[in-house]
């Protein structure tokens, strides 16, 4: 069976927008987009934004599959990985059927896209042990094959709690849901991760996606910039499911220079940076007063529960420092996530807390 058969059946032979981008025509001069014949007084770009975009520019893509260590035509890219989640459900759940599964506490995406769409949400929850939280994978299966869902959400490494899914793992649920879901591996965090990418499976598991951004380790939120990356044939169909112009010239202009050799390195150096920052806070906090636990992170954040999450919270927006407060989220009644800084920045949260412990 073609990973292709796991799409809504009404959308595989789905052309999609014919934009007047899409066309493969050659001339001087274009007359075929009613676009202006100037740019305008303000547009200083160096590529002047008057023209529709191409829809998946060769050159970011071929710039994407570089740096992910994929075929061009196994990857589309999107308005940032939240795009791609929404285009996920879409294209594999008819709207008011089917179901989705997700492995909460998780990013909260796949819940809203999917109910936006009508799909149901059936939850595999991570398991907390001695060493943090866990994605069962038994537990993943059965729920997917008890509520037939097409699609399976893996966060990896997880928002909120940091742990990333071994590879092994992730092949083997590919492997038992092959012909049933797909199955989509979200690596927003993979960059501060030291376990290899789900990409390096995609060739052994064809109803395996992932999912990649350059909002976190490259520095881009702002381009709103990801990349869904699969089987060439099914990101032919998510790519005619998507807006017929997904990416902003001046985005686009922006993310190639982002993902040339040199601001890769610095990328990297940053990343390096974090990784140590995060080991160095994580070692500050444990030892802060009122932190009664912090969870080992392959990402770029901290999940950190407190004797008294709302007094930690309030003691650090005191100092000016704002985090996340997770206690919404199921079994997080006492947590907040705190993001990675500068060496400065983390001074910062570690003394705010360090007050704590000193009585009025
Ligand atoms: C931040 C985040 C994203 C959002 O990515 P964009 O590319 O900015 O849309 C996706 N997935 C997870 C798990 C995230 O934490």
């Amino acid at each position: 069976m073609s990973a292709v058969e796991l799409l809504r059946s009404d959308l595989r032979d789905f052309a999609g927008y014919r934009s007047a981008r899409s066309e493969k025509l050659q001339g001087e001069i274009w007359l075929n987009a009613n676009e202006s014949p100037w740019p305008n007084a303000a547009d200083a770009g160096a590529v002047p934004s008057r023209r529709y975009p191409d829809p998946q520019p060769q050159p970011l893509r071929e710039a994407l599959a570089r740096l992910y260590g994929c075929a061009p035509s196994q990857l589309l890219a999107g308005r940032g990985s939240d795009e791609l989640i929404d285009i996920l459900v879409r294209a594999a759940c008819m709207p008011g059927q089917g179901a989705a599964v997700t492995t909460p506490p998780t990013f909260g995406m796949y819940d809203v896209c999917a109910r936006l769409h009508g799909v149901r949400i059936v939850q595999a929850p991570l398991r907390e042990q001695a060493g943090g939280f866990a994605c069962d994978i038994d537990e993943v299966e059965s729920a997917a094959r008890a509520s037939g869902a097409r699609l399976v959400f893996l966060c990896s490494p997880n928002n909120p709690t940091g742990d990333a899914i071994p590879t092994d793992a992730v092949r083997e649920l590919a492997g038992r849901l092959d012909g049933r879901a797909l199955v989509v591996v979200d690596e927003a965090y993979q960059e501060f991760a030291r376990t290899p990418s789900a990409t390096t499976l995609l060739g052994a598991c064809p109803n395996l996606l992932v999912l990649r951004t350059l909002s976190k380790a490259h520095a881009l939120a702002g381009v709103r910039l990801g990349a869904v990356i699969g089987d060439a044939t099914l990101i032919d169909v998510l790519r005619r499911c998507q807006a017929p112009y997904p990416l902003p010239s001046p985005c686009i202009d922006l993310a190639l220079r982002a993902l040339d050799d040199d601001a890769v390195r610095a990328t990297r150096m940053h990343v390096e940076t974090i990784v140590r920052e995060r080991a160095r806070l994580a070692a500050a906090l444990a030892a802060a007063p009122g932190v009664q636990r912090v969870y080992p992170s392959a990402a770029n954040f901290l999940l950190v529960r407190f004797e008294d999450a709302q007094a930690a919270f309030n003691r650090l927006l005191a100092a000016g420092v704002v985090v996340r407060d997770m206690r919404a989220q199921p079994g997080l009644a006492d947590a907040l996530r705190i993001t990675v800084g500068s060496s400065g920045q983390n001074d910062r949260v570690v003394a705010a807390l360090a007050e704590a412990g000193v009585p009025a």
